[in-house]
């Protein structure tokens, strides 16, 4: 029994008083509900289980003990340390949620959320690193493959091996389903001809999620998802050198005539856009997570000096000024979070959750824009500097309302949900 339930029985009424005391609230109610469908979603709790607790421990651990002395090297370089990569897998935090059988930890989906949010709040790019191998590629893996590949790969996937979610084109970004990278039936095998564009953790992955179309005539319904393997002929080129999560890789990839085996299909021909938009759908989660990580830790590092700074004779975090600034944020900052766990509930309760990992996205990313921006204000040009950490975790914040659908590809979604809603 889960502590959800246990608390659930604890607190239950008689079923006389209940009744009782819900009657005129059920009238209201019923009065409501003859308009849209408001007052009929669940609510969900924001606690934690012990199996959580206990990820977010051994994070917060590594994280501070192992990845803090390396981000400002790793961000220079422009380089994830293969020790820090080691980390992560010997941590058991490279398939959280990867049943057991294939030597995962066989977590929750709030684990793996918790596992990307601690990250976040030490080093963005480490956690977009664990966040994308765990939401997307592994995702797929879990949910869609057949138990051959799940045995060949996913095994590495969760242990030692890094994978990419190869989706984004030149072409096809926003507008992913009009890719136009090909497979061509080969009798026994597929033959992939293609490139593929911002492709993080590429350049140290060995494993490829690739989608391909099979047959253009049928538009999105060609789309299929294939397992492809580094050295079956994927071209990974020079990496990005991006704005932010510079540390994190995003290539560009060729297959130049890329020969698959059938077996590597996963899940049907044809059905890879229904895969990849329900485990971006969820993705979108995992950024929102490593989003309040990023705005958390910018705050952690930042309030501090606000106390040892004096500037009129007292310390800059007494001034109403700056007090009413920084209660504002840490009120955001809570907001995104109660809103991205509630999302991650109603994720593992099988509830419909798309509208609100929509929200969670385009709420999270604007919140830690927003706090990276005022944590270098409120230090001043000490904030401004590379010796502070508040330059790179601005910097970082800037690629949360972009991958995994835009800012504006969000309101699209949440416009949507809520005029079916409201249109009925
Ligand atoms: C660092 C990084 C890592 C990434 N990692 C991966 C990865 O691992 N795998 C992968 O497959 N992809 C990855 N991506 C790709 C990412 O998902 C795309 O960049 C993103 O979906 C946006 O596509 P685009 O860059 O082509 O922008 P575009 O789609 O060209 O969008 C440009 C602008 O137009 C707006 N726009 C587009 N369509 C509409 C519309 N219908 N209505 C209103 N506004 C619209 C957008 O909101 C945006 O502001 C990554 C990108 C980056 C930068």
């Amino acid at each position: 029994m889960n502590s959800i339930s246990i608390l659930g029985k604890r607190l239950a009424p008689s079923a006389k008083t209940l009744r009782r005391s819900i009657q005129p609230v059920a009238q209201s109610i019923r009065h409501f509900s003859q308009t849209p469908n408001v007052a009929n979603q669940p609510l969900n709790l924001f606690s934690f289980t012990e199996e959580e607790n206990m990820f977010r421990d051994v994070v917060a651990r590594y994280a501070t003990e192992q990845v803090l002395p390396k981000v400002a090297e790793m961000d220079e370089k422009e380089h994830m340390f293969p020790e820090i990569i080691k980390g992560l897998f010997d941590n058991g935090l490279m398939g959280v949620e990867v049943d057991a059988e294939y030597g995962g930890a066989n977590g929750s989906f709030v684990s793996a959320i918790t596992v990307v949010e601690e990250l976040a709040k030490v080093d963005p790019s480490v956690s977009a690193m664990c966040d994308i191998h765990n939401t997307l590629t592994n995702r797929c893996v879990s949910d869609y493959a057949s138990k051959e590949i799940k045995e060949k790969y996913l095994t590495r996937l969760a242990t030692d091996t890094v994978g990419s979610f190869c989706l984004s084109e030149a072409g096809a970004g926003s507008d992913a389903f009009s890719l136009a990278t090909r497979a061509e039936d080969r009798g026994d095998h597929y033959v992939l001809n293609g490139s593929k564009m911002w492709i993080s953790n590429s350049a140290e992955a060995e494993i490829f999620v690739v989608f391909a179309n099979v047959d253009p005539s049928k538009g999105y319904k060609g789309i299929t998802c294939f397992l492809v393997e580094r050295g079956m002929g994927v071209e990974v080129a020079k990496k990005e050198l991006k704005l932010g999560i510079r540390a994190s890789s995003t290539c560009a990839l060729t297959f130049d005539n890329v020969k698959v085996p059938k077996e590597n299909v996963i899940g049907e021909v044809g059905k890879g856009y229904k895969y990849a938009i329900d485990i971006l759908n969820e993705g979108r989660i995992g950024i929102a997570a490593q989003m309040i990580g990023l705005a958390q830790g910018v705050f952690n590092v930042t309030m501090p000096y606000l106390f040892q700074r004096k500037q009129f004779g007292q310390p800059i975090g007494q001034f109403q000024g700056m007090q009413f600034q920084y209660a504002q944020i840490a009120t955001e900052i809570e907001c995104a979070r109660l809103l991205t766990y509630n999302t991650a509930r109603m994720r593992e309760q099988g509830l419909d959750f798309v509208k609100e990992a929509a929200m969670s996205k385009l709420y999270a990313c604007q919140v830690a824009e927003r706090t990276a921006s005022k944590c270098i204000e409120w230090m001043g040009g000490i904030g401004f500097t590379r010796e502070f950490p508040a330059e790179k975790f601005f910097r970082d914040s800037k690629i949360g309302s972009i991958y995994e659908g835009t800012s504006n590809i969000q309101l699209q979604t949440i416009a949507k949900a809520i005029a079916k809603q409201y249109s009925q």
